[in-house]
């Protein structure tokens, strides 16, 4: 199908809000007309979709960071394109860019929606993960929230993920003396070691996490990078040095209808003396060149090895989205929707 403002595209809508665990059935694959362009428009037909398990929040009618999903209309999440119309002087067709009109084949956007991005050397796909909003989630966490230094014992949780495996590098190249990782299956725990160069890794369904900290590393954690929450976290905290540093970024472990884990260990975060700082991507934009600066060159020279596992098609979008609430899915790196060339 050709996509022209005389034509028309798919989109993902959520059709109903979860009840407990999100399903398929939850979103509706709906084809509707593209409007017309007006001055100072542009149309992007996308190429690449990103799923991110904060999307799991805003299908949720409560109070979150972001408003939640209306019912029945366009998704919206990260999403790369190429320009194929244009009515805005400084954007021309052919134009690849960035915006965050996602979840839909192509999308008509004002041109201060849209980030030109350059092609030239790096995928375009690139720009949804290592050196997109994941990636500076990573580089954030590690250098601005929990500021590693030389000689630290760093433990990532989820660190096969789209952040936790950027995380785990970026401590490594800024010093750390070991790198430990968490991931749900062996296939993710070979990947840590083998190809990205964690020192140490484990399944944490095999066994108790607790355990597995406390042979890989006896005299305790200067820093933990948390992606998960839960089980996983309260294990930690347990195996967390005097002065430790906490870089609290996501809990997708709690993000799908499950009962809350509840931490029971809370009070060592004060005789520790502990620093535990939450944070959001999306209050440190300002940071996007530094951070593009530092982890590009990494990038470039092959220091930082990124991964994206990609599923073909727009209809699969519900498939890509589930395997990041699940533990153990074969989801490595970034999880990303490639649309099919249109002919
Ligand atoms: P991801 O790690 O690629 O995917 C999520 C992973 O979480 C899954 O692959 C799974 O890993 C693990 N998981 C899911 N359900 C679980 C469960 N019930 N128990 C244990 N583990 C479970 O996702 P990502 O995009 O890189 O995001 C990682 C975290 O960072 C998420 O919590 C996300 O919300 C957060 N985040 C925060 C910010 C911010 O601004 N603070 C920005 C981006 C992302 P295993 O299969 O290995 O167990």
């Amino acid at each position: 199908m050709m996509i022209t403002s005389k034509g028309r595209a798919r989109e993902w809508h959520l059709a109903r809000r979860p009840q407990g665990q999100v399903s398929a059935d939850d979103f509706a694959l709906v084809e509707t007309e593209i409007s017309e362009l007006r001055p100072g428009q542009v149309l992007v037909r996308n190429t690449h979709l990103s799923v991110d398990p904060y999307m799991r929040g805003r299908m949720d009618d409560r109070p979150f960071y972001i408003p939640p999903f209306p019912l029945r209309a366009p998704l919206e999440g990260g999403a790369i394109g190429v320009v194929v119309e244009s009515r805005a002087d400084d954007v021309k067709p052919g134009q690849v860019v960035e915006h965050f009109l996602g979840l839909r084949e192509a999308t008509v956007i004002d041109a201060a929606g849209v980030v030109p991005i350059d092609t030239d050397d790096l995928p375009a796909e690139t720009y949804l993960g290592v050196l997109g909003a994941t990636g500076l989630t990573a580089w954030l966490g590690i250098t601005r929230m929990a500021s590693v230094r030389s000689g630290d014992t760093v433990f990532v949780t989820g660190a096969a993920g789209a952040v936790g495996s950027i995380a785990g590098q970026i401590a490594r190249l800024r010093g750390a003396k070991q790198v430990i990782g968490s991931a749900g299956s062996s296939a993710k725990v070979r990947h840590l070691v083998d190809d990205l160069g964690f020192d140490t890794a484990f399944d944490h369904h095999d066994g108790a996490t607790g355990e597995h900290l406390a042979q890989a590393a006896p005299d305790g954690i200067d820093v933990v990078f948390d992606n998960v929450g839960g089980a996983q976290l309260e294990a930690a905290i347990d195996h967390l040095r005097v002065g430790a540093r906490l870089a609290l970024c996501g809990m997708a472990s709690q993000y799908d209808g499950r009962e809350p884990h509840g931490l029971r260990n809370l009070y060592q975060l004060v005789t520790k003396r502990v620093t535990a700082r939450g944070f959001l991507v999306t209050d440190h934009q300002d940071q996007m060149p530094a951070f593009r600066a530092e982890v590009g060159s990494w990038v470039r020279s092959g220091e930082i090895v990124h991964r994206q596992t990609a599923v073909n098609g727009i209809e699969r979008m519900p498939e890509a989205l589930l395997g990041l609430l699940r533990s153990g899915a074969p989801t490595i790196g970034k999880a990303v929707v490639r649309l099919q060339e249109q002919a």
